[in-house]
């Protein structure tokens, strides 16, 4: 589901279900739609089937909350996650410089990512108005239900978190990906993360100030040998159910989390 004012994208969302499921998940994506501040001018419904096209079955990775007590400290440990994934300094500053002011080249939100040279920083996307849009994945119905449960443990009930994971776990094993970058572009949403194979999903309270209306998603690589063309293609097209959940940890402080 996409909808859209004055052509601005206001909201999405994605699924992959049986197809008896149909009627009562358009119903939920329309809800979904019109729920938002802003009514929409359009909304665009696109359902496909998916026979005979090849499902990857991934598990979630592990989640677990970094508190660190404002923006600052937030980026700054950010930072240093994706600098233990191999991210360099240089990439990781592009990277949160872009993401602040707006990484469009006219200035504001894209609809999709960043694709980063995880080395330079150089950019990568073939289109940077638009940016790339991951599509084609969810959760599986048992999955979902023990996501749910065990995010709701850990006192994340909101379904930005669990639909975030289920993108971040696509992202993370597309083939050259380092790490991911985000956080939401809704004013009052302040929390973002960095997500990577070896680290997982590392959500941080407060990446940006509370009204702030920027925000987005960059996908670190290796571009050594890495054919854009191929990552635009797996992150696009390629369906991924995610059937198996990871660990959920309770929310430990920076020094913890680093030293422990
Ligand atoms: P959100 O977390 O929905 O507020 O999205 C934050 C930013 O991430 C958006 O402004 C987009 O730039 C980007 N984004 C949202 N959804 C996707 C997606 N499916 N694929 C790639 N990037 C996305």
């Amino acid at each position: 589901m996409r909808a859209t004012v004055n052509g601005r994208h206001i909201s999405g969302a994605e699924r992959i279900a049986p197809s008896e499921k149909i009627d009562s998940i358009a119903q939920e994506l329309i809800a979904r739609a019109l729920r938002k501040m802003n009514t929409p001018e359009h909304i665009m419904l696109h359902i496909e089937s998916l026979r005979d096209k090849p499902l990857r079955s991934l598990a979630a990775l592990d989640v677990v909350t970094v508190n660190a007590q404002d923006v600052l400290a937030g980026r700054s440990a950010a930072s240093r996650v994706l600098g233990s994934t191999g991210v360099s300094m240089q990439a990781v500053e592009t990277a949160i410089r872009l993401l602040s002011q707006g990484p469009a080249p006219s200035g504001g939100n894209m609809r999709g990512a960043i694709i980063m040279d995880s080395r330079t920083g150089e950019r990568l996307e073939p289109d940077q108005e638009r940016g790339v849009r991951v599509s084609r994945f969810d959760w599986s119905e048992a999955a979902l239900g023990a996501i749910d449960k065990k995010l709701a443990e850990i006192g994340l009930k909101h379904f930005r978190t669990r639909e975030a994971l289920a993108l971040a776990t696509k992202v993370v094993y597309a083939s050259g990906m380092v790490a991911e970058l985000c956080w939401s572009d809704e004013p009052d949403y302040t929390a973002g993360y960095v997500a990577s194979r070896e680290r997982g999903y590392v959500r941080f309270p407060m990446l940006k100030q509370i009204g702030d209306p920027r925000g987005g998603r960059v996908f670190f690589v290796r571009n050594d040998g890495l054919n854009v063309a191929a990552l635009v293609h797996y992150l696009q097209n390629e369906a991924v159910l995610i059937d198996k959940v990871g660990k959920c940890c309770a929310a430990i402080e920076l020094e913890a989390y680093f030293n422990g």
